[in-house]
């Protein structure tokens, strides 16, 4: 297998393709035929290694699939319709009724949503925890704990977790482990290596990279997981990724090493300039000097994405808005992991009129796209003033 990441890119399962194409195909076909009754019976028997029906296999889901599990150094990937398909997938996989999840507190929504509201139908409980101290992970484990859910560094508030106390912690107590890699990407943190069992993926963001497409990636750290979480979860739900969007991110992936050194040198510039402006209370980038986790940050990170939160000092909601109104080059939407640069004032979660926390009128998410960040930053600057 190749280990290179431009390698795994670029190259690996593309040598021999038909007619010398570059561009691997896209088997837009929703079954797959036999040559005879035995070599039909021999495909049913094994269907997580054959092509049989699209709803399970795909050569050009495949080979997307072969490349993101070598990225994150896992044993296999299952591409999914999108990041809360993937999300449910891996936890389902691991639950029965009346288990127990502990989940970090501020994880993304919808998985917040589903371990919390969704899964208590089936009597399944949750317990949050602030995932900064491995005691609050430690104090929250019960006989029926079977799943840890990570999300290192949230995705609004930036807060890590340690990999590898917490899978040293699940593994003496049986329990398994899922992380959310959106942010970081496998360019910059590879968590099986540090023995977590599931990483999860929004592909919509980096890994699609261009605002376009919905996408989720389950990669196992073992093959028996994926093939139990085939052969019950994904078969059965069937959240089933097309070729034709299978093909995209495989086209989007090609620049992935590319992109995200970019987002990072961008979003470092523009983080720093943030910290030493006075209308600025904190910026919350784990990849800062400040930064409060900032050790465990350079031990787990090899870089930084292009998203991340900084806090006003106003307290007004009304001065977000003129700030936010001002920008020009940042556009008002949620989601984030393309090319262009995006706000998120955390306020407008609230509705109109309603009293907002001064927590939540302060916060404010950006992300850092592709753009001249002298450009972004002058931008950002005008803003400012407006406070
Ligand atoms: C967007 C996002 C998700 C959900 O992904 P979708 O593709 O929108 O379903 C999950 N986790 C994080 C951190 C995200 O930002």
């Amino acid at each position: 297998m190749p280990k290179e990441i431009s390698d795994i890119l670029l190259h690996m399962g593309e040598h021999d393709l038909p007619f010398g194409a570059v561009s691997p195909p896209i088997f837009q076909t929703s079954i797959f035929s036999f040559p005879s009754f035995d070599a039909f019976q021999e495909a049913l028997s094994d269907e997580p290694s054959h092509y049989i029906y699209t709803r399970g296999n795909n050569p050009t889901v495949n080979l997307c699939e072969e490349k993101l599990a070598a990225l994150e150094h896992g044993a296999r990937a299952k591409l999914v319709t999108s990041g809360v398909a993937a999300i449910s997938l891996a936890i389902f996989s691991c639950l029965k009724g009346n288990d127990h999840i502990i989940m970090v507190e501020d994880s993304y929504d919808w998985a917040h949503y589903i371990a919390g509201t969704y899964l208590s139908r089936y009597g399944v409980e949750c317990t949050f925890v602030d995932g900064r101290d491995i005691k609050n992970f430690e104090n929250a484990i019960r006989p029926n704990t079977r799943v840890i859910y990570l999300e290192s560094p949230t995705s609004f508030t930036f807060r890590l977790q340690n990999l590898e106390a917490v899978s040293a912690l699940a593994k003496k107590h049986g329990i398994k482990t899922i992380i959310d890699n959106t942010w970081a990407t496998p360019i910059f943190q590879n968590p099986l290596d540090y023995g977590i069992d599931f990483v999860v993926h929004s592909a919509s963001k980096y890994i699609g990279g261009n605002s376009d497409i919905l996408g989720g990636v389950i990669v196992g750290k073992s093959e028996e997981d994926m093939v139990h979480l085939f052969e019950t979860e994904f078969q059965a739900l069937g959240p089933v990724p097309d070729p034709m969007m299978a093909w995209l991110i495989l086209r989007n992936l090609r620049t992935l090493h590319v992109r995200l050194p970019i987002h990072y040198q961008n979003a470092l510039k523009v983080a720093k300039f943030l910290e030493g402006r006075d209308e600025v209370e904190s910026v919350l980038y784990p990849m800062l000097d400040s930064y409060e986790q900032k050790e465990l940050a350079r031990k787990q990170l090899r870089g930084g994405s292009g998203l991340f939160s900084f806090r006003l000092k106003t307290r007004e909601v009304e001065a977000v808005r003129r700030f936010t109104d001002s920008l020009y080059y940042f556009k008002k939407a949620v989601s984030w992991g393309g090319y262009e640069s995006l706000v998120f004032p955390a306020a407008t979660h609230y509705k109109k009129g309603e009293a907002v926390p001064d927590d939540k009128v302060s916060l404010v998410r950006v992300h850092i796209g592709l753009e001249d960040p002298d450009v972004l930053i002058a931008d950002l600057e005008k803003a400012l003033k407006t406070l």
